[in-house]
């Protein structure tokens, strides 16, 4: 039925849907991700390289993360979901314990909280997990055993989890939490790493697996995604989130095979770098190569702390652990479209913070930099935005 609604009445259905602020990237912008999307479930499959980390902005604007890719991932998560405007996190949900789907999480929690962690009941022996469980204990979050039956479910959106269905495996892989999240008529399938003993349970556990798109398991490996499962789940979509020339061969030759056999057309992120999907709950539309700002820079983790719009001063702070070259960053007044441009060499030290002043008061200080001797800010109310040297959104507030 999707199939035919897609086939006969997408190209109207987009235009009707998304028209309204034109086709392309701009149904995306972080102001609507902030205030809920209206009517829009948006999952971004962040291009983390040969790793996992899916956000999902549900349409009242609720964020839920799945993974956090690999330890050096982190900053550039916490960075992606900041521009997308995410302060707080519904949920987390550590599938399963590799380094390449929770290394970065003990930095996305430190910097943006989760009400919720989600994951299975395995405890491995390692840094990357000792890491992660203090992250999480420090938070303060709920933490919720991820198995089948176990439902996440938000205001408009439905999420259950289908496995794990057992309590013990000898392949940490099939531990992975398989959550599927339904908005109406469109459903997902997140598998984790997921392998073929996981999802021959899945099978016989006799639950619904019918998904739009399927999220592939373990990054393609022939371990996973086998016939009866795809035949079971009949995606329109599959996404595979996997790094160029990866030592591991993924995706493989076998998977991609039972994709192309079946008409099911496929996303990677190694070609297409960020995707993300939106859909009203009937049609299903896939903006690529959406930006993600470059692991190397700490941008996600400089924050507006402070602004004064009648004192005439916004404070920014560096949390992150690296010092920060300004260089080339800007501070806009977006009422007043006014733009400051931060002097060569500025930099702000890890944890420290800077006031950029204006008015008649205004004076340069060992702290304070000096915009302009007239007002800048409209005291009725006018969002601060940092952009970075990039032009890349760092911050608002
Ligand atoms: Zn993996």
């Amino acid at each position: 039925m999707l199939f035919r609604i897609k086939q006969f009445i997408l190209p109207i259905i987009i235009f009707s849907v998304f028209g309204l602020s034109g086709c392309g990237r701009a149904e995306i912008a972080p102001a609507q991700t902030v205030t809920g999307t209206n009517g829009i479930l948006q999952v971004h499959f962040i291009d983390v390289g040969q790793a996992d980390s899916i956000l999902l902005i549900s349409p009242d604007g609720e964020s839920i993360l799945i993974d956090g890719g690999n330890n050096d991932d982190g900053p550039e998560v916490v960075s992606y979901l900041k521009s997308q405007g995410v302060k707080e996190l519904s949920a987390i949900v550590a599938t399963h314990p590799h380094e390449d789907h929770i290394g970065g999480l003990d930095s996305v929690i430190q910097s943006i909280p989760p009400k919720t962690v989600y994951m299975p009941n395995v405890s491995p022996n390692t840094r990357t997990f000792e890491d992660f469980t203090a992250a999480v204990n420090i938070s303060g979050a709920k933490k919720v055993q991820a198995k089948a039956g176990v439902s996440l479910n938000g205001p408009d959106i439905m999420g259950i989890f289908l496995a794990p269905n057992n309590s013990s495996y000898e392949e940490l892989n099939n531990y992975s939490a398989v959550l599927k999240v339904t908005y109406g008529k469109v459903s997902f399938l997140f598998e984790g790493d997921a392998e073929d003993i996981s999802e021959e349970e899945m099978l016989r556990n006799r639950q619904n697996l019918k998904a739009t798109v399927l999220k592939v398991g373990h990054h393609g490996s022939k371990s996973s995604t086998t016939s009866e499962f795809l035949k079971a789940v009949s995606p329109q979509y599959a996404i595979i989130s996997v790094g160029a020339d990866n030592e591991y061969g993924h995706p493989t030759a076998t998977v991609l095979d039972r994709f192309a056999e079946a008409g099911i057309e496929v996303f990677r992120t190694d070609q297409s770098g960020t995707i993300v999907a939106s859909t009203d709950g009937e049609v299903i539309k896939f903006d690529k190569n959406v930006s993600t700002p470059s692991a190397s820079t700490s941008q996600g983790l400089v924050e507006l702390s402070n602004v004064d719009l009648r004192g005439e001063a916004v404070t920014i702070t560096n949390r992150s652990n690296t010092a920060v070259n300004l260089t080339g960053w800007k501070l806009v007044s977006e009422v007043g479209n006014q733009i400051y441009n931060f002097p060569a060499d500025t930099t702000l030290t890890p944890g420290g913070s800077l006031k950029v002043v204006s008015g008649e008061k205004a004076r340069a200080g060992s702290d304070s930099l000096l915009w302009t001797e007239s007002n800048i800010w409209n005291n009725d109310g006018d969002p601060a935005a940092l952009y970075d040297a990039q032009g890349q959104l760092a911050a608002k507030r």
